[in-house]
């Protein structure tokens, strides 16, 4: 197994890349917070392989959970089935839930998650075919999920491909400012105009991630939801980032208050091991969903997997096991001391905070051919997108990691290793 970047350039595809650019890394080994990579080089891990690997790599209760599985079946179809590791973390997640979120559907990925939340509220709501929600998000790659993504963002491609749905501005105010009438104007003549059609508001609460990581004021988040729900629209809460503890609360609808009527979960779900989503709603959208004896239309092959379940179960039991508010809070501390530097740096506009995430915003788009392997040579594996380098390292961190991280960040855009 040698020379995996030159002989992955000829075949594979891989997230938002040309066949050609962009610099690769082979790992060869991944254990606690660290990447082992193919030049023997070791990194400490910054990105939780995309929020999810929240325990670290190779924790051995999530190992456990899945050679126990493997052991008994890997997999076996849903309908017209069942089996321990999807009931159990399905009474798991409605426990960690508000109480009115009570019926849960297993899909495959965050994506697959929305088009099945967009799917139900859609069904739930006879007469009303498109949903609203907000500039600046981001929920996925297949085409429903597009459809609600900020289109001006990586999805511009696909116009006239995805369906239509109807956008306010990007949520105002920040997280900590006051909210005032005219944040909401557009919302309420947007809602007098077009509310009769709309099945649905669908946000990121509190922190929109991949549409700009960046955190909007939770009593927006509170007015908004109530407008909507004055005329008539569900609300889908995609918490698939925000989930878990990441934004310093366990869901991010908590940081506002606000229980949404059916919610989409993944990424940290399964620990970051395999793929799986999940979507909750209540009695009432699952009654209106099925009215007249209708079935909800959505059954992928893979739906529930045993293994994927029952590592859920283990990561999410020992994530609510700990102190996890604790452990998130230590994070932010620590990222917030360790990223300060970079307010002195050139081309920074913002530096910021919230839980486990930390973000510098440059002024301009970094060049990743420059500085994905700075940050390499400085220790950590933190990967940059457009304006935005930024970290959401695995709660098991420890102090000296969480600074070989913010380290390497402020190290690697120093004026010397600018574009
Ligand atoms: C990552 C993400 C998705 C898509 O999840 P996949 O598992 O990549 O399909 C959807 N919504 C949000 C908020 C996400 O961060």
């Amino acid at each position: 197994m040698t020379d995996l970047v030159g002989r992955d350039r000829k075949h594979l595809w891989h997230p938002y890349s040309t066949a050609t650019a962009s610099p690769l890394f082979g790992v060869v080994a991944a254990e606690g917070t660290r990447l082992t990579l193919e030049d023997g080089r070791t990194v400490v891990d910054g990105m939780s392989s995309w929020w999810a690997a929240i325990h670290g790599y190779r924790h051995p209760v999530l190992d456990a959970a899945l050679h126990a599985q493997v052991d008994r079946f890997a997999h076996v179809m849903f309908g017209g089935l069942t089996h321990a590791p999807a009931v159990e973390l399905a009474e798991l997640l409605v426990s960690l839930t508000a109480p009115q979120l009570t019926k849960v559907f297993f899909a495959d990925s965050g994506s697959v998650a929305v088009e099945v939340a967009l799917k139900m509220a859609v069904q739930a709501s006879p007469g009303r075919h498109r949903v609203l929600t907000v500039r600046g998000g981001y929920h996925g790659d297949t085409s429903g999920a597009m459809s609600v993504t900020d289109p001006d963002g990586m999805h511009g491609l696909y116009a006239g491909h995805v369906v239509e749905q109807v956008f306010l501005p990007r949520p105002r105010p920040l997280y900590d400012e006051p909210v005032r009438d005219e944040h909401l104007a557009e919302v309420a003549e947007v809602l007098q105009r077009r509310g009769h059609e709309l099945a649905a508001l669908v946000v990121e609460p509190v922190v929109q991630g991949a549409g700009g990581m960046r955190w909007y004021s939770p009593d927006y988040l509170r007015r908004l939801v109530s407008l909507c729900r004055e005329h008539g629209l569900l609300v889908v809460f995609d918490e698939i980032a925000t989930g878990f503890g990441r934004t310093g609360e366990l869901w991010g609808a908590d940081h506002a208050g606000v229980v949404p009527d059916i919610v989409c979960l993944g990424k940290a779900l399964t620990g970051g091991t395999m793929t799986l989503g999940a979507v909750l709603c209540t009695d009432e959208v699952a009654d209106r969903v099925c009215a007249n004896g209708g079935a909800f239309m959505h059954g992928p092959t893979f739906m529930a997997n045993p293994l994927a379940c029952a590592v859920s179960q283990a990561s999410v039991r020992l994530l609510v096991e700990q102190d996890w508010r604790g452990t998130v809070a230590r994070i932010s501390e620590a990222l917030t001391a360790g990223l300060a530097p970079a307010w002195d740096l050139p081309g920074v506009a913002d530096v910021r905070v919230l839980g486990a995430i930390g973000v510098v915003e440059l002024e301009e788009s970094c060049d990743m051919a420059v500085l994905q392997p700075r940050l390499v040579e400085e220790g950590a594996w933190v990967r940059p997108f457009g304006r935005l380098v930024y970290t959401m390292p695995p709660y098991t961190s420890s102090l000296e990691d969480l600074e070989t991280v913010t380290g390497a960040i402020v190290k690697a855009l120093q004026p010397a290793g600018r574009p």
